[in-house]
């Protein structure tokens, strides 16, 4: 249930990758949803997912849009973000496999396409932690995913599979490697949801 007067805006960077299904599972839980594409859409909405898709592609498109700075500056205002796959590489502090340009917004270290050709992609259970005292299991689908090989002091993990951490949490940014709206339940946009409101005040 929302709580106050209107509804939360999320939005959705809509430059590439999958940020449909990500829209259709926040709908369902009673946010408005607007595809991001222009900066000055930024000032509407009141946290932003940042999809799975190519961080090159991703990388070379906000560039073009000139992104960069404005969202960097906006995240960094305290806006809640949720990087998902490919979001999460471009918010990290530093990419390996190879190195690239990041918003350095959250401090983890991650490799691209970690998992190696064999298993490139794949579905697994894992387990997500919303609160220290819960756990649930979730499906998880990993689509030539990033891994997680450091995480900073400040930066919690709330969910892991296969011995991974594959959600992580450092105040208003919030990431997983695997993709969340490919799976059933919505767990991860359901927590998503609770911090845009919690932010909104
Ligand atoms: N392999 C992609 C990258 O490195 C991420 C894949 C994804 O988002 N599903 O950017």
């Amino acid at each position: 249930m929302i709580q106050g007067k209107t509804r939360p805006v999320v939005g959705a960077l809509a430059l590439q990758g999958d940020f449909a299904a990500h829209t259709t599972t926040m709908e369902r839980l009673g946010a408005d949803v607007t595809p991001v594409r222009k900066v000055a859409q930024l000032e509407g909405i009141d946290g932003l997912i940042i999809p799975g898709g190519e961080s090159t592609t991703l990388i070379r498109l906000m560039e073009v849009f000139e992104f960069w700075e404005p969202l960097k500056r906006w995240i960094s205002d305290g806006h809640p973000v949720f990087g998902t796959c490919a979001g999460t590489i471009l918010l990290a502090n530093e990419v390996l496999g190879p190195t690239q340009r990041s918003l350095g917004l959250i401090d983890v270290t991650v490799e691209r396409n970690s998992y190696g050709r064999q298993v490139d992609s794949f579905e697994g259970t894992g387990s997500f932690r919303p609160t220290p005292e819960s756990e649930e299991e979730i499906e998880m689908i990993f689509i030539r995913a990033p891994r997680i090989i450091r995480m900073g002091a400040h930066v919690e993990a709330l969910g892991d599979c296969r011995g991974d951490t594959v959600v992580a949490r450092q105040g208003h940014v919030l990431v997983a490697t695997f993709h969340p709206e490919l799976g059933a339940g919505s767990a991860l946009h359901e927590y998503f949801l609770q911090m845009v409101i919690a932010a909104r005040g």
